[in-house]
């Protein structure tokens, strides 16, 4: 009854079955995690960093086989895969190295020393989405651990299975028990208990912005600490003075990486009118070029969707009167395959242009000018990431300032680096992720003064 099955999206096969947890076994968790966490809290801080560094040594032994768990269960190409597997494996190192700088202040106070403390939140609950499973996971979970909390991972119904390896492989490294589980299910159950539970200190949600807006209010009724990685609408502002070829030629995987279902996809692409046109006609043959396929291919750069119910999300913004430029292909037959497809609607405001699609489909506007160029960049509730094509530096800094988003990128579409922070403006979020601040969202500030007087 509460058993999820786990479906390949490039052939609908049922890859496993996994139990769902109940809001019981929540709460048995929860004590679990927290005389884990007494524990961890209290082990010397090189050994903490000694132990999480074995666990990102462990995950880079297994790191083909997490690849192929996602090939399996998300329908990723697994040259994505395994950057993924890699990017999981240099959190948990890189957080390692935080935990030896974790270091508070002292402050200049008279009659005494005034210092502060970073002290761990206790409890903290991540909860994932599906279209990067592993990533968002190491994100929350490895700074989560190196602060000196348990962590408590809820993966998306349709993607549990890297979640339960990478908990395993933590365990056979030497993490201790209980320290961090991974508890699947559904989100309205297993997701909601952790929300509401006393004994959680923090959540840490990356999904939809109407499921963040709802978990930020029930965190309100305890003052529960949460960060939120919501969703984005990203423009990607392409001046008559970048070099067209590049920024044409770099578009498609702007959009289409991970079959669009990125938070970070360049799905609103914004040109000078001038530019315009011959922009479409370098856009159309490289995004037809891109190449779709099986993911256990190599040379594959797109997959399928995740479910049929995505697949069908996309096609509600792509009716048959869709203002359709051009389109790429897609394999028939079984899997949630979608073609890459570009959209020209006449308005700023039409809903492909301002919605989260999730999908590798973007829209092509035209701007007049810089100024035109920011206000339609700012065109959306959203404010996650975009790019910027240009050749003059002054421009590209007065655009980069002018967008409200979190994070941006000049003539280039890079958006993620786990040693820069990383979270959104607006409804995309609340709080940073990565960077050198992460541990410090995992902790509370403690400030104590010592009085020096006989
Ligand atoms: P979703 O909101 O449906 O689910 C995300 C997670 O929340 C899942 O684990 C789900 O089970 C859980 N959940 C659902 N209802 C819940 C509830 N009532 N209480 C507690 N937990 C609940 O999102 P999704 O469809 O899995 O992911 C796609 C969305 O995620 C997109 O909007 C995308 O933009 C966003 N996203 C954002 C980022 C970012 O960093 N900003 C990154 C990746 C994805």
């Amino acid at each position: 009854m509460n058993d999820h099955l786990v479906i390949n999206p490039a052939t609908e096969e049922v890859v496993a079955t996994v139990p769902g947890t109940t809001p019981a076994d929540v709460y048995a968790a929860v004590k679990r995690a927290e005389s884990a966490q007494e524990q961890w809290a209290a082990t010397a801080p090189g050994d903490r960093a000694r132990l999480l560094r074995c666990v990102a040594e462990r995950i880079d032994h297994h790191l083909d086989e997490l690849a192929r768990i996602e090939v399996l269960e998300a329908g990723h190409p697994i040259g994505n895969a395994r950057w993924e597997a890699g990017n999981a494996r240099d959190l948990f190192a890189y957080a390692a190295g935080g935990i030896e700088r974790l270091n508070g202040l002292q402050i200049p106070v008279s009659g005494g020393i005034d210092v502060t403390f970073h002290e761990p939140l206790g409890v903290i609950a991540v909860i994932a989405p599906w279209n990067f499973p592993m990533p968002i996971a190491a994100w929350g979970v490895a700074p989560a651990l190196a602060a000196g909390n348990a962590v408590l991972l809820k993966p998306a119904e349709v993607t549990p299975l890297s979640a339960i390896r990478l908990a395993e492989i933590a365990l056979e490294a030497g993490l201790p028990e209980g320290l961090f589980q991974v508890l699947p299910g559904a989100g309205r159950i297993v997701g909601n208990a952790l929300v509401e539970h006393p004994r959680v200190a923090k959540v840490v949600f990356t999904g939809s912005t109407s499921v963040g807006k709802r978990i930020m209010a029930q965190c309100a009724d305890q003052v529960k600490r949460v960060t939120l990685e919501l969703g984005g609408k990203n423009p990607n502002i392409i001046f008559a003075d970048a070099d067209l070829e590049q920024a044409a030629a770099a578009t498609p995987g702007s959009f289409l990486d991970n079959t669009g279902q990125d938070c970070c996809a360049r799905s609103r692409i914004l040109v000078q009118r001038s530019v315009f046109d011959r922009y479409m006609e370098l856009l159309e043959p490289a995004v037809k070029a891109f190449r779709v396929g099986a993911p256990d291919d190599p040379d594959t750069q797109m997959g399928p969707l995740i479910s049929e119910a995505q697949r069908q999300t996309v096609r509600s913004f792509v009716n048959d009167d869709a203002p359709v430029a051009f389109r790429g292909s897609a394999p028939d037959g079984k899997g949630f395959w979608y073609p890459a497809t570009v959209l020209t609607p006449s308005s700023p405001d039409a809903a492909a242009a301002v919605e989260e699609i999730f999908g590798p489909v973007a829209v092509v506007l035209p701007f007049e000018d810089e100024a035109d160029a920011v206000r339609l960049a700012n065109n959306t509730e959203y404010g996650l990431s975009g790019s910027i094509w240009t050749r003059d530096v002054g421009r590209a800094l007065r655009v980069s300032r002018g967008v409200s988003a979190g994070n941006l990128s000049v003539n280039s579409h890079s958006s993620v680096r786990y040693w820069a922070p990383f979270g959104g403006y607006k409804q995309s979020g609340l709080g940073r992720e990565l960077g050198p601040d992460a541990l410090a969202a995992f902790t509370e500030t403690k400030n104590v003064f010592i009085s020096t007087d006989d």
